[in-house]
């Protein structure tokens, strides 16, 4: 007898079984589950996405998301040098939830207590979840009180990242622009060399400064991706990179910053625009729903469902697996986690050899891109996601016109698979 069961036998299975879930559970099978997901962003909009996709009328499923417009952080950079606008990654929400059924919440979660399985939002309203999925990306752990509105750090994009653009701009041949990198894990791992690229190309070769300055302040020991890449492009267009160079405080009537080198000097360093990337730390909602496990929240990657409270799953940037903080990654995250929810709504454990994948295509000018890419896989041993590669990993491609075409195919996919 075939081991694949007929339509006729599948649905009188299918009534059996719902038949002993009724009877045993009679309350339960009548109450649709509903899962919450706060933030809208790459991980939060995929993963709303794929529970309605797989789990239809048997999930209903709210995002609550502070923003009307979603603007993605993802090709921003592009912006700096006038090849992108703000519009060009600005995403709205209303076809994609009427599309899938999603609940659209538009306010900012400001407390969760997870033993009543209740969220406050900003206008003290309340919403009660069954799951609850925390997507909200990142915070900033700033060395000081000083005003980002001057000091910009463009790297959550839209008002920011005009900012910086803007103080871009008005810069005159002969001024020095200084940015700084955190100590990862942070946002992006490329990111803030890609950044250091572009602004170098864009003052050099767009608007023909040859007089200007770019400093970039690491605050790790050496370029920490993509090394060969970003020294040449840095080497190229003069780029004076400062490894272990440790922020300390940061000045914004004077735009300066104070930095130690090495663990010894502490030096002052002035700049016509400053470009602070501050230390990172999973999002706030993390903290209110103490399932931090200090800066990131500790999670299993089978379901991605913290090691501390039940029922609330983290996944993308304030995730803290061995996974990079990216969107292309938060975007796969999220589906493995839709599958494992759907999979306990269905009294069934999750997939046990999940795998993820990571891409990020760093522009360096205004028409090439490099590219870096890794899978993930699952192990049982360790209980982590290991790379699933023996070769040299992750892979990565060097800056070429080809591969800043190819930047385009790729980000147009993983938009639409978010947020259409
Ligand atoms: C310059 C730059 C280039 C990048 N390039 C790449 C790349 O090439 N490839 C790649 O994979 N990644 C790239 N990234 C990284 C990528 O943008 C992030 O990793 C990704 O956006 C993280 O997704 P997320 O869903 O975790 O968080 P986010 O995209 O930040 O979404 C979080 C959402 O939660 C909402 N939110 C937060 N708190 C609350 C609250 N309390 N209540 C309600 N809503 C809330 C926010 O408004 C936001 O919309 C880049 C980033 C930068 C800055």
């Amino acid at each position: 007898m075939s081991s694949i069961l007929s339509r006729r036998e599948f649905l009188k299975f299918v009534s059996i079984a719902a038949f002993f879930t009724f009877t045993k559970d009679s309350l339960k099978a009548a109450t649709i589950p509903h899962v919450v997901v706060i933030g809208g962003g790459f991980s939060g909009a995929t993963c709303a996405k794929y529970l309605k996709m797989w789990g239809g009328s048997s999930v209903k499923v709210t995002i609550v998301e502070k923003n009307s417009l979603y603007v993605s952080p993802i090709l921003s950079n592009l912006v700096l040098n006038n090849s992108k606008t703000i519009n060009d990654l600005t995403f709205n929400y209303t076809t994609y939830s009427s599309k899938y059924g999603i609940n659209m919440v538009h306010k900012e979660v400001v407390g969760i207590n997870s033993d009543s399985k209740l969220l406050t939002l900003g206008d003290n309203s309340t919403l009660s979840y069954d799951k609850l999925v925390i997507a909200s990306g990142i915070d900033f752990i700033k060395t000081n009180d000083y005003d980002i509105t001057k000091i910009p750090h463009a790297w959550q994009a839209g008002e920011q990242t005009t900012l910086l653009k803007n103080q871009i701009d008005s810069m005159k041949n002969g001024d020095t622009f200084v940015m700084t990198i955190p100590k990862a894990p942070y946002r992006c791992p490329p990111g803030p060399y890609e950044r250091a690229c572009v602004v170098s190309d864009y003052l050099k070769n767009t608007k023909g400064y040859s007089n200007c300055k770019v400093i970039v302040l690491d605050e790790n020991s050496k370029i920490i991706v993509e090394e060969n890449t970003f020294s040449s492009v840095f080497a190229n267009n003069g780029v004076d990179y400062r490894p272990n160079s440790v922020v300390t405080y940061v000045d914004d009537s004077a735009k300066s910053v104070v930095y130690e080198e090495n663990g010894i000097d502490s030096i002052t360093l002035a700049a016509d625009v400053l470009n602070v990337i501050p230390n990172q730390k999973a999002a706030s909602t993390v903290f209110l729903a103490g399932v931090n496990s200090g800066n990131w929240a500790d999670i299993n990657v089978l379901n991605y469902e913290s090691n501390i409270k039940k029922d609330i799953h983290i996944i993308g940037d304030s995730q803290g697996s061995s996974q990079p903080k990216a969107g292309h990654i938060g975007n796969s995250e999220a589906k493995v986690c839709a599958d494992a929810i759907l999979r306990e709504f269905n009294n069934l454990q999750p997939y046990s050899s999940p795998k993820t994948n990571s891409a990020c295509y760093s522009p360096t000018s205004s028409n090439e891109a490099s590219w870096l890419t890794a899978v993930y896989k699952y192990d049982s041993n360790t209980k982590t996601m290991v790379s699933a590669n023996t070769q040299v990993y992750p892979a990565a491609g060097s800056p070429s016109s080809s591969n800043y075409r190819k930047m385009f195919l790729w980000s147009g996919n993983l938009f639409s698979d978010t947020f259409s």
